[in-house]
């Protein structure tokens, strides 16, 4: 019995000071993923100091998930770095609003602008374009394409070199043709230099936007602060949007831009095409930040359906970016729990048989033609349509597993916290 009394109050003692470690352990592991995702240093070091103060060690030695408490603490601290505490302006349907787009060149304005009047129109704005970058060769053509292909009104010159003559009488124009949103792009130059900026100045004075929306491309890295910055300076950068978050950058530039303009992120750009286009949220893309994906939750519903034995083997199949029919056959039973994925999965069974081992351990789905698909469904008494389903299911799939390819695979607990 005394040993045991003595035992609990040396444990008590050092209570304290074990989760004081488990703290800084956290924040370490933490610190380390967000500096890979581009995290401003000093927002880190921020963000540390903040949580510092937030986690009541106390508390956390009467808790019982100790990283789980730190783990939300960070994640929470994170989120309220995204948020500016106010709203960007928000432009109206049917009334006008005049939008301005800054950033470098190559950042994505000219995509981006066309993915924001695309988004507009599809709920049935009357959007515009005008091309105000005079400085690229082949900016007008581009913008010109990409308005045409959406079926987008657009106005630019190939003969006038003054950009702020342009966006002027673009908004001009619009605003009598009565669109309700008037985007304006333009030129990015080859860096950061006075002549931008004070060209950005300029157009804004003559254009009086209503909201100007800084674009950042998700890999600039430490460069963000700085750049947006600048921006906010010479005009007044009201809201973000952080494109090519389809690549490998885990776009923690936002936060800078977002520290630095005082403006919330709205949209992220998650591809070169029109429709690759996201109203920004703040969860998901804060769990990328810290190097988990889009995917605590699905994580968590793995460990939660996967059998324990069988949860090692089948991660390490994934994070080699191997997703196989075979894999999606196998676990198929496990990933039906998973929620609506939908009834055609209940026929993988019937399928088995008919595929062959080529088809089923091949990560290309380019194998599955249509003729191997009429086989497959003459064979299981399906429907073509019911193959080709299945295929599209596996190919969405597959494609969400392949960002696993090379990711830290979490261990359980460690993701449950988020
Ligand atoms: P600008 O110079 O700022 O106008 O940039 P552009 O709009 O011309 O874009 C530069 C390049 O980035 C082009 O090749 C675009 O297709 C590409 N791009 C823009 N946004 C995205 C995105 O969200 N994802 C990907 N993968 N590429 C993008
Ligand atoms: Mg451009």
């Amino acid at each position: 019995l005394g040993g045991s009394i003595s035992r609990a109050i040396q444990q008590m003692s050092n209570a304290t000071i074990i989760d004081e470690k488990v703290l800084n352990e956290c924040l370490n592991e933490i610190t380390r993923a967000l500096l890979q995702s581009d995290v401003q240093f000093k927002l880190v070091r921020d963000m540390q100091t903040n949580i510092k103060k937030i986690v009541n060690l106390e508390d956390l030695a009467a808790g019982h998930n100790k990283r789980k408490i730190i783990q939300q603490a960070i994640f929470n601290e994170l989120c309220k770095m995204l948020d500016p505490g106010k709203p960007s302006f928000t432009p109206k349907k049917g009334k006008t609003s005049v939008v301005m787009f800054v950033g470098l060149q190559g950042s994505g304005k000219t995509t981006t602008c066309t993915k924001y009047a695309y988004y507009h129109q599809k709920k049935g704005w009357k959007p515009a374009l005008v091309c105000a970058d005079t400085f690229r060769a082949g900016a007008f053509d581009q913008l010109k394409q990409n308005a045409t292909k959406a079926k987008i009104p657009f106005y630019g010159s190939y003969m006038e070199s003054d950009p702020v003559k342009i966006a002027m009488e673009g908004v001009e124009r619009f605003k009598k043709e009565n669109c309700d949103l008037i985007i304006v792009d333009t030129s990015g130059r080859h860096k950061q230099e006075a002549a931008l900026f004070e060209e950005m100045r300029q157009v804004s004075e003559a254009t009086k936007p209503d909201l100007v929306v800084f674009v950042m491309d998700s890999s600039i890295g430490q460069a963000a602060f700085d750049q947006a910055h600048a921006f906010k300076q010479s005009v007044a950068v009201g809201a973000v949007i952080v494109t090519k978050m389809d690549g490998h950058a885990k776009g923690g530039g936002a936060l800078s831009a977002v520290a630095a303009t005082k403006s919330p992120v709205i949209f992220i750009g998650t591809g070169e095409h029109m429709d690759e286009f996201e109203v920004f949220d703040v969860k998901p893309f804060v769990s990328r930040l810290l190097g988990m994906g889009d995917w605590s939750g699905f994580m968590d519903k793995i460990h939660e359906v996967v059998p324990m034995d069988q949860q090692p083997e089948l991660l390490q199949k994934l994070s080699e970016g191997n997703f196989t029919l075979r894999i999606m056959y196998e676990q198929f039973q496990n990933i039906l729990k998973m929620g609506p994925i939908g009834q055609v999965f209940s026929m993988l069974p019937g399928f088995s048989s008919e595929l062959m081992p080529k088809e089923l351990d091949s990560s290309n789905p380019k194998l599955m033609n249509e003729s191997r698909m009429m086989r497959i469904a003459r064979g299981s008494g399906r429907h073509i349509r019911e193959v080709m389903e299945m295929m599209e299911e596996y190919k969405r799939l597959a494609k969400i597993w392949s960002k696993m390819k090379g990711l830290k695979i979490p261990k359980k607990g460690e993701m449950s916290a988020l």
